[in-house]
């Protein structure tokens, strides 16, 4: 597993509360019947056979920048929790993934098409890059947002 809790970034999933309120609102259910192919984005884990899940809309941008762009996430169903913010999860590491750095107005500035198991060298690449304060993982091919990362 690779250390994500660094001086230098934090691995960011959807916060709870905003997961509760997506819950509330209500969304299409599924029950899971493989694994993985069900990621929930609050608690970073693929869910088990059998498991309901959500299927909501989730836009991870704050301001109003023109990347702005609501994506289909899973989440459970129920109100889960993360078990360790100290690890990239195998949600993401074992994925396809696309990872995209904004700047602080939210622009894009980069990007990478990657295999899951560079990610940890891909967020310090792309954070070697000063202007970049965060990064929007996505899954590919089809592009649902995963998770952000934060600089500290
Ligand atoms: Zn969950």
């Amino acid at each position: 597993m690779t250390m994500t809790n660094t001086t230098d970034y934090q691995l960011v999933a959807l916060d709870p509360a905003a997961a509760d309120v997506l819950r509330a609102r209500g969304g299409i259910v599924y029950i899971a019947d493989e694994k993985p192919g069900f990621p929930c984005r609050q608690c970073l884990r693929d869910a088990e056979i059998g498991e309901a899940m959500i299927l909501v809309s989730h836009d991870p941008f704050e301001g109003t920048s023109p990347y702005r762009c609501a994506s289909p996430i899973f989440l459970h169903r129920e109100t889960c929790v993360r078990e360790s913010a100290d690890t990239l999860p195998e949600q993401l590491t074992g994925r396809r993934l696309s990872v995209r750095a904004f700047d602080a107005d939210e622009m894009m500035v980069d990007a990478a098409l990657i295999e899951g198991h560079d990610l940890a060298a891909t967020i310090v690449d792309l954070l070697a890059n000063a202007d970049v304060q965060r990064l929007h993982i996505h899954n590919e091919p089809r592009g649902c947002y995963a998770a952000s990362v934060h600089r500290r």
